[in-house]
């Protein structure tokens, strides 16, 4: 902006030997960061979202840092691969991965398995023990019977005394881990399992360790709604999680949880659910039943510091229900909230731990 009184002309020789030594500047500057963008690629500040699909579903990672696009594309790599390594071991639909080997494996011979198996079957078995039977592994020819397996919906669904054939051969108890040996061990030669309700927490975690590994502070992996976190975003401030209203017909947030280096798993009867004879049937088996868990319209979701064990207590506490499961869920010092459709609106109801660590807020009733 000049104008005819400007000053500056009257300082012409001054200005031209500062603004000489001003553009020299200018030209050292632009060197070093032309030359600075040659030897350092540009750092886009993030955050970063990568998705695609896995175990049958889908998954969600946001890494929340600046990254050159060689970052990116080598981070791609390392989360996809992480979860084909998971998908691999533990599939039921994909009849070479590791556990499908083992189903067909009808012996009691120890079978050998990937340490990540092992990990697996340790945190199944433990949530197994802890929630009374209500998660188990070896759920899995009940599975199939009701329809909810590779094998899709049967020509009859199993009466009486199928059922009692089939729960005669389920039971955690059927299945031990040989850690001489790395192994797996087939108690009843028939037993097969099923690792469903576990994997994809477990895939969550492996892809959160790998994260970290590289070095990486504030990231969220959400592996088909099951999820685990990093440290607070970049910011400093807590992720923010919402938490669906367990209502079939919207997909609506009912409260949120702030999480700091946390995991959190939601399972319920809402979601995935088939109707039959005019009722409602979730497609989690009540091993003590052998029967799908009628649906209430309910939903529970654990915070844990891991997902794999979050994903497995949330598809326990679903088998057992508010009462029951908040009674185990407090043996177990686990933080958990349930939330309920009743007639007249939401029911939650948090476990001390949940209230203690998660529930700064008050519950959102805005929605009910
Ligand atoms: P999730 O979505 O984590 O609750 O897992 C549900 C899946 O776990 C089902 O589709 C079954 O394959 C399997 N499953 C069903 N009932 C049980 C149970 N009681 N314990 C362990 N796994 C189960
Ligand atoms: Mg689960």
């Amino acid at each position: 902006m000049t104008s005819a009184a400007d000053p500056g002309a009257e300082r012409t020789p001054r200005t031209t030997a500062r603004g000489r030594g001003a553009i020299a500047l200018g030209i050292i500057v632009l060197a070093v960061l032309t030359l600075w963008r040659v030897v350092l690629p540009a750092r886009d500040g993030g955050p970063h979202d990568f998705t695609g699909a896995t175990m049958g579903t889908t998954y969600t990672v946001r890494i929340d840092a600046p990254l050159t696009a060689g970052e990116r594309a080598t981070l791609a790599d390392t989360i996809q691969a992480r979860l084909a390594e998971v998908d691999a071991l533990m599939s039921t639909w994909d009849t070479a991965s590791q556990l499908s080997r083992f189903n067909r494996h009808g012996s009691s011979e120890p079978f050998p398995v990937s340490p990540l198996m092992i990990e697996v079957m340790r945190i199944a078995l433990d949530v197994g023990r802890q929630s009374g039977g209500a998660f188990d592994v070896t759920v899995a020819p009940l599975v199939d019977a009701w329809g909810f397996g590779p094998a899709g919906e049967p020509q009859n669904l199993p009466d009486e005394r199928m059922l009692a054939d089939l729960r005669a051969r389920t039971g955690q108890d059927l299945v031990r881990i040989d850690s001489a040996h790395q192994a797996l061990v087939k108690i009843d030669a028939r037993t097969v399992l099923d690792l469903s309700a576990v994997a994809k927490g477990y895939g969550a975690d492996r892809v959160a360790d790998a994260l970290a590994a590289s070095g990486l502070r504030s990231y969220l992996v959400e592996v088909g709604g099951e999820l685990r976190v990093g440290g607070p975003k970049l910011d400093g401030t807590p992720w923010r999680i919402g938490v669906e209203q367990p209502d079939p017909g919207a997909r609506r947030v009912h409260r949120t949880i702030d999480l700091v280096d946390a995991a959190v798993a939601t399972s319920g009867d809402y979601r995935n659910f088939f109707e039959r004879d005019g009722r409602r049937w979730a497609h989690i088996i009540d091993p003590r039943t052998g029967r799908p868990v009628p649906y209430a319209g309910a939903s529970v979701t654990v915070l844990h510091d891991r997902a794999a064990v979050a994903d497995a207590w949330a598809t326990a506490l679903t088998v057992l229900g508010p009462l029951q499961g908040l009674d185990v869920a407090e043996r177990a010092n686990l933080a958990v909230v349930f939330i309920t459709r009743t007639d007249s609106g939401f029911v939650v109801s948090g476990s001390t731990r949940f209230g203690q660590r998660f529930d700064r807020a008050a519950p959102d009733t805005s929605q009910r």
